[in-house]
């Protein structure tokens, strides 16, 4: 790890470097021990370059949004965290908004509002950033961000700039082709929306706002759905129908509220929540024959 700190001394003046930063402070969850190195980068960085360095390096590189689909082991990250919500900038021009990966999706819904477009009133109340979205097909409430997304720029960990286009992403239930190429940094997105009119679009966000307030356990930590829906079922419904709800591991919780969230009450440890993610596994698939994939990625 010196070794990289010294490689990366020219490009000081646009970055943050910061080692065995605790990643409970950067993820909803507030879990996750130290990572060896965290980036964060100011203004036009050469980010190709300095992601060709820590290539270079042999160090394994982890891109972090708002950490609201993570969940860190306690032992931390060996290698490199590089967040990225510097990269927050937002436009609109006509129906179109393009916005850098750090954006959050709250704040783009508000742009999309003060410019009367509709289609992004889904993602108003998902608490990640645009990059994190993207990767995940982040959706909610019959809209996911396969229907808005119309390109992405993106860098590789060889620091090679690309562009991908409508259906290039590949774009699946939680899926897409950032999914699959974890090296790959989004950085930009361009979002293609229709012209509303404002007060539905207020009124939509405002409903799907207060629906998220009645059934979701928004007081405590976690990362929203732990699992993924199974085709046919729905995870918190089997495991509501298993007894589970309020089941208890060390600090980790199945929500009274919502049996699909798993929450921190507190002082949760990752490996409470990853027995309690066992356990609901195990217990599903004896009651119900189901398989419960997780949507959190597990770092
Ligand atoms: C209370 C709560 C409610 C939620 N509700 C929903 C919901 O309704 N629907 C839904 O889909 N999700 C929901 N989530 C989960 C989560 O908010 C989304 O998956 C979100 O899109 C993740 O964004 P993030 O910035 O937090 O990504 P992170 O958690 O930081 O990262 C997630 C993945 O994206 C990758 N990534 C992040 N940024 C980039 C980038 N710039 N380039 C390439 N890869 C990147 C990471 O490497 C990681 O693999 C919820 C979470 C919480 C806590």
């Amino acid at each position: 790890m010196q070794s990289l700190l010294k490689a990366l001394e020219p490009y000081q003046t646009y970055l943050t470097i910061r080692e065995n930063e605790p990643m409970a402070a950067h993820t909803t969850f507030r879990i996750g021990g130290p990572a060896d190195l965290y980036l964060e980068w100011h203004g036009d960085a050469p980010l190709g370059e300095i992601l060709r360095v820590i290539r270079a390096s042999g160090q394994p590189l982890y891109i972090l949004g708002r950490g609201s689909n993570v969940l860190v082991h306690d032992e931390g990250v060996r290698g490199v965290v590089l967040n990225t919500l510097s990269a927050g900038e937002i436009a609109c021009e006509g129906e179109t908004i393009t916005a850098g990966c750090g954006a959050g999706l709250a704040s783009i819904a508000s742009t999309a509002l003060r410019h009367s477009l509709t289609g992004f009133e889904f993602a108003a109340g998902i608490p990640g950033s645009l990059g994190g979205a993207i990767c995940m097909n982040a959706g909610a409430y019959g809209g996911e961000m396969s229907q808005v997304v119309l390109r992405s720029w993106y860098v590789t960990e060889d620091g090679e700039y690309g562009v991908i286009e409508g259906a290039g992403h590949d774009f699946g239930y939680r899926q897409s082709v950032y999914k699959e190429h974890p090296d790959w940094l989004v950085l930009r997105v361009e979002l293609g929306l229709r012209t509303g009119e404002p007060e539905t679009i207020r009124a939509a966000m405002e409903d799907y706002t207060q629906r998220r307030r009645d059934k979701q356990p928004l007081q405590y930590p976690s990362a929203g759905s732990t699992f993924k829906r199974p085709t046919g079922y729905f995870a918190g419904r089997l495991i509501e129908d298993c007894g589970l709800k309020g089941c208890t591991i060390g600090g980790a919780q199945v929500s009274e509220k919502h049996a699909g969230f798993l929450i921190n009450r507190g002082d949760a440890t990752c490996d409470d929540m990853l027995r309690l993610i066992e356990h609901v596994q195990r217990t599903v698939k004896d009651r119900f024959g189901v398989d419960l994939e997780c949507e959190i990625r597990v770092w």
